[in-house]
Parts: C-alpha cells; structure tokens; sequence
C-alpha cells in the first residue's frame, strides 16, 4: 500500500504541531519544530486565514498523520465510528487507540508509532499467544500483547526493553516488564488521549 515516504518533520511543520513521529529526536532540541516552528515550503511563512473547511482538513489531516493512516483507511474508521453508540468523534479516537501498533508505542516497546508500526511488521509482537504482524490489527479490552518469545533474545528488543523501563504506560493500560507484555485494561476516556486534535471538527468535515 502507498504511503508517505518524504521528510516527516515536514508533517509536523505542516501542522504547526509535534506529532512525535521521530522518536526519542523529538524530545531535543533537533527538532524541527522547534527550529523553523513555520509550515514548509516557498510560501511557508506567509500568513494565510483558513476557511472552516481548511481548519477541519487540517483536523483531520493532523489525526491522519498522528496515527500513520491513509485517507481510505481513515474514512473507514470514520464510519465504523459513527455507527457505534455514544459520541462518534470520541468513538473515532478510541478506535485509533484500539490499533496494535498504537498500543506498542502506548505500552512503551518503540520510540514512536511509525517504529512501532516496523516491529508489528517484522513479526515481533503477539497478542493473546498468536503472533499478529497487521499494524491496523483492533485490540480489545482484555487482549494481552506481549513481545513473540523468538524476538525476545534480538539485541535490539532487548535495547527496547530497557528503553521501555523509562517510558510511562498510560492508566487504561498495564504493562508487565518482566513478562515483555502489556494488557488492555478498558478503553481509553477523552482526556486519556493526548492528542492535539479537535475530533468534533473531523465529524463536521465528515458530515458535509
Ligand atoms: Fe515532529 Fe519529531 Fe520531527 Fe519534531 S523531530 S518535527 S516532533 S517528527
């Protein structure tokens, strides 16, 4: 499947935001956002006033680039959203959360969710004992994700481990060093999520 292969600071400038897609270079001052906090390109330090519709675009593009998703993927979440109960946007955001790769980087075992996404890849990861290599795969409330027992002597697992030691876990998840693995506990409430999106104006961007 395409995806975007460019410079990904770029995205961050774009959005005005650090949407940590870098890993551990996101927390120094290497930064990019920190450098140039302008959006790229010739006309990036140009002032230009959005219409709504550019300001739920940017919404939406921001969630998009955050979590690593391509528009159809991302419409399709959309809907899976609107037709479950209670507040779609919020719906939205914790079926973000749900995917795998999001919950490796939530329990701490990458830097980031585009590396989480390359060790889901790689095979390196299972959940409830069966080893699943889809990035976009739906955790729910109970499943157990734990590093596969073939990759837990790779000296680079063993370097994430250690790495994850300094990393905390959020409270709808429980993380287990010992064991390598982490359990979903419940879904995660609005204000467990931190990421810098207004969800309503997706839904508004959605419904047009
Ligand atoms: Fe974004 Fe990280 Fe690059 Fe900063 S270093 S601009 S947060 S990807």
């Amino acid at each position: 499947m395409a995806r975007y292969s460019g410079a990904v600071c770029r995205l961050c400038r774009r959005e005005g935001v650090k949407l940590y897609l870098k890993g551990e270079r996101c927390y120094t001052d290497k930064c990019a956002i920190d450098r140039r906090a302008y959006a790229p390109g010739q006309h990036g330090q140009g002032r230009k006033k959005l219409s709504e519709y550019g300001l739920q675009l940017r919404e939406k593009q921001k969630a998009r680039r955050v979590y690593g998703i391509l528009e159809k993927q991302f419409r399709s979440y959309y809907e899976e959203a609107a037709r479950r109960k209670g507040i779609t946007g919020e719906n939205l955001l914790q079926i973000l959360e749900s995917r795998l790769d999001n919950v490796v980087y939530r329990l701490g075992f990458a830097a980031s969710r585009p590396e989480a996404r390359q060790l889901v890849r790689h095979g390196h990861f299972t959940v409830n004992g069966h080893r699943v290599d889809i990035p976009s795969y739906l955790t729910k409330v109970g499943d157990v994700i734990a590093i596969h027992p073939s990759s837990q002597e790779s000296v680079k697992i063993k370097v994430l481990v250690e790495q994850a030691e300094n990393r905390t876990v959020l409270a709808w998840l429980e993380r287990d060093l010992s064991a390598k693995s982490g359990r979903v506990m419940r879904v995660p409430a609005r204000d467990e999520i931190d990421i810098p999106v207004a969800e309503q104006m997706i839904v508004e961007l959605y419904s047009r």
